[in-house]
């Protein structure tokens, strides 16, 4: 066991990964996205390049978490359950670790946000981190340690297109070295499933001690996903979901209603309902389209391309997605971008969740903008713990100390408001 702290490394992190994955210990296998040409997708835009990583890369990765985890041990950080106390430690042994070996600092880690950035990147940059610096990795191992420590996560955006023995290595140190470890999962694309991996490589995926698979569906209908430039056709979403649970693996699907815009609403439900019920995933998981600073479907939308849907539209859509799903599976729409929350297993729950949705379609005009405005305000609030200037100022004429006066509120206002804190969500 060697807790030297000069002797101290990062090891690289998954920063994207599935909201199921936040509380994992990661390991990146790959790093960033080779395909990166959705249009909807801030991902990997700004510089992150993709790349293989080396067996020698990944194991020393390895063998630098389980060196932190001993420091960390050794320093009683592990034995808080305070989680602020636990934080601080971390902070603190950050820059000690850092001040032995001050080539460790990082740029990003002085808090230094760039003042030439929309805030919503400025946000997303904040935690995507190309270059993941000791407090990050320290911070990885203290969460999953606080979680149980039995997850991992093993990225970036497509483990599918590695080697099964690959992966099966991988697998099996990061057990050595972590044996609490119970449930391992990667992010990947259905096309890799369906076309470049037999069903005997899947299979053994599995038998390495591979649990999960989280598939970037999207839609299941050919013309939205050309119109975003997936590289994906509904056929692979169709083979590569259906190979993947044929192997045993488990199977989850991440959905985006909104993303056909007006013109392609009803074929975007209905498609992907389609593939939802051939394939019957494991888990689905909305996330309503927010279009991004700087992608290319934002450039579409502002040259009139693209027609957005409005509220009313887009919660029409799930409810015709939702009715059309008759397989067994568990929904969640655990995002802050979906304005009516609706989560449970189809087809059990279908009557709640339509009844929960139709509780909107069936509210005024003016009742649904003031139902929406609050939802959205209070997922800013979640997610930035504030407002932005632009925000305040757009609603400080309404506001009477912490209570706002919606009967001064016209229509205008309110469509404004929501379409601003929309167009700053974070999915
Ligand atoms: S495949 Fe995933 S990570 Fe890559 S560009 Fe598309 S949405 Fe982004």
């Amino acid at each position: 066991m060697n807790t030297d702290p000069t002797k101290m490394q990062p090891f690289e992190i998954c920063s994207i990964r599935p909201p199921t994955e936040n509380y994992s210990l990661t390991f990146r296998l790959t790093r960033n996205c080779y395909w990166n040409r959705c249009a909807f997708c801030p991902v990997y835009k700004f510089g992150a390049r993709f790349s293989r990583r080396s067996m020698e890369e990944v194991m020393n990765d390895i063998a630098h978490a389980r060196m932190l985890y001993d420091l960390m041990s050794e320093r009683n950080i592990l034995e808080h359950t305070a989680h602020d106390e636990a934080y601080q430690k971390v902070q603190h042994l950050a820059d000690e670790i850092i001040s032995l070996n001050p080539t460790l600092k990082l740029e990003h880690q002085e808090g230094n946000p760039r003042q030439d950035l929309d805030p919503k990147l400025e946000w997303f940059l904040s935690w995507f981190k190309d270059k993941p610096g000791i407090k990050d990795s320290l911070e990885n191992l203290l969460i999953w340690h606080m979680s149980g420590g039995e997850t991992c996560f093993l990225g970036d955006a497509d483990s599918l297109i590695l080697k099964p023995d690959f992966l099966g290595s991988v697998i099996k140190v990061a057990k050595e070295s972590f044996p609490t470890l119970q449930r391992y999962t990667v992010y990947g694309r259905t096309r890799s499933a369906a076309r470049s991996r037999k069903l005997s490589e899947l299979q053994a995926y599995r038998n390495a001690g591979l649990h999960r698979v989280h598939f970037g569906l999207e839609s299941g209908s050919d013309a939205v996903l050309k119109l975003v430039k997936k590289g994906e056709t509904r056929t692979d979403h169709i083979e590569g979901g259906l190979k993947t649970r044929d192997a045993g693996l488990s199977v989850s699907f991440y959905l985006m209603p909104g993303l056909g815009g007006v013109d392609l609403s009803g074929e975007h439900a209905l498609q992907t309902a389609d593939v939802i019920n051939r394939v019957s995933p494991d888990f689905l998981r909305l996330r309503s389209l927010q279009i991004f600073p700087q992608t290319p479907l934002e450039e579409r939308r502002n040259k009139g391309q693209f027609v957005e849907l409005n509220e009313h539209q887009l919660v029409s859509e799930i409810r015709l997605l939702i009715d059309s799903i008759n397989t067994p599976t568990q929904l969640y729409s655990d995002s802050a971008v979906n304005l009516v929350q609706v989560n449970g297993l189809l087809p059990e729950e279908k009557p709640e969740m339509l009844a929960k949705l139709d509780e909107f379609l069936n509210l005024s005009q003016r009742e649904q903008l003031i139902y929406s405005f609050k939802n959205r305000i209070s997922a800013f609030l979640g997610q930035y713990g504030g407002l932005t200037q632009d925000i305040y100022q757009m609603i400080a004429p309404f506001l009477h100390g912490q209570d706002l006066d919606y009967g001064a509120m016209s229509n205008r206002n309110l469509k404004d408001s929501i379409r601003l804190i929309r167009s700053k969500l974070m999915p």
